[in-house]
């Protein structure tokens, strides 16, 4: 578990000391590099430094599905601890309508940041 959880640790530790607008070693979003336009995605880097932060609000505007998700992944990890310590399976079983809804989700999260005139569309310098 502890092996698992390492790299996260260095990964938030990274983006907490490097801020993904001043510094460029980060990947970038391809779909935003063919396009131009925003993906699901796009921001999450920089809404995850501002929530390490503590800067809640500028997370959000950054992309706020991803803070929308947090809880839901917050769940999803304390319960993957939990099985882990347990020695229960940990791989969550999703039915398939949930997945079905994630993906709709994501294409109308993307849709809407794209339309033009919409606060989505436009992600703080
Ligand atoms: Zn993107």
């Amino acid at each position: 578990m502890g092996a698992a959880l390492l790299p996260a640790a260095i990964a938030a530790l990274v983006l907490f000391c490097f801020d993904p607008r001043r510094y460029h070693f980060y990947p970038t979003c391809v779909f935003h590099q063919a396009t131009g336009m925003l993906c699901a995605g796009c921001g999450s880097l920089r809404a995850l430094h501002q929530l390490l932060h503590g800067h809640f609000a500028s997370a959000f505007r950054f992309n706020p599905l991803l803070i929308i998700a947090m809880p839901f992944a917050g769940w999803l990890g304390a319960r993957w601890v939990w099985c882990k310590a347990n020695n229960q399976p940990a791989s969550p079983r999703f039915r398939p309508m949930w997945l079905w809804g994630l993906l709709v989700i994501l294409i109308g999260f993307t849709l809407l940041r794209n339309l033009p005139g919409l606060p989505l569309a436009m992600l703080p310098p």
